[in-house]
């Protein structure tokens, strides 16, 4: 059935179709977000955003379309995660002072997802006077971060990293994570 379909598209002189790609990082904008895996018959029919957020349009044959769907759908996956770990993320920021046990929960699932350490200089730096002010609550947090830390570099998407660089940016994280959170 599904090669009918695509024997159709190749008859009406159908032979590539576009994907949308961009990178899904801590500061991709949700419009960018909502765009990437999306497939399209003609690559004009993608907004050329132009704000900064990398994205490029691929061409694939019409024969690759069912696999091409099927990368769109774990892409689409993964951006709506990207979402959901920043919703957690900054209701885990707004809850910290006056719930803290309720924040590092959150904080915790953020992680679980994915953590950026843009994020993390952010956080320490706008709660720079309640971390002082509850050093256990900082102690506590950093340990969340480094068990995130290092769970990330075992995630799918950087294993096609070369082992060298997985391992520096690993350690470089780490030590980030002990000076902003368990000084000693
Ligand atoms: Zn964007």
């Amino acid at each position: 059935m599904r090669k009918l379909i695509l024997l159709f598209y190749w008859l009406f002189g159908r032979r590539r179709f576009w994907q949308y790609y961009t990178n899904v990082t801590w500061n991709t904008c949700p419009e960018c977000l909502s765009l990437h895996g999306r497939i399209a018959a003609d690559p004009n029919r993608f907004p050329r955003r132009g704000d900064g957020c990398p994205g490029e349009i691929l061409p694939f044959s019409v024969w690759d379309l069912p696999e091409y769907r099927e990368k769109a759908r774990r892409m689409r996956d993964l951006a709506r995660a990207e979402l959901e770990r920043r919703r957690l993320f900054s209701r885990a920021t707004a809850l910290l002072d006056e719930d803290p046990e309720g924040a590092l929960q959150l904080f915790d699932q953020s992680g679980k997802i994915e953590l950026y350490l843009p994020e993390l200089e952010r956080l320490a730096e706008e709660k720079a006077e309640f971390l002082s002010a509850h050093p256990e609550v900082r102690r506590r947090l950093g340990e969340i971060f480094l068990a995130r830390w290092s769970e990330k570099f075992g995630k799918p998407r950087y294993e096609v990293w070369p082992e060298k660089m997985r391992v520096e940016r690993e350690k470089w994280g780490e030590r980030r994570i002990r000076e902003l959170f368990l000084p000693r």
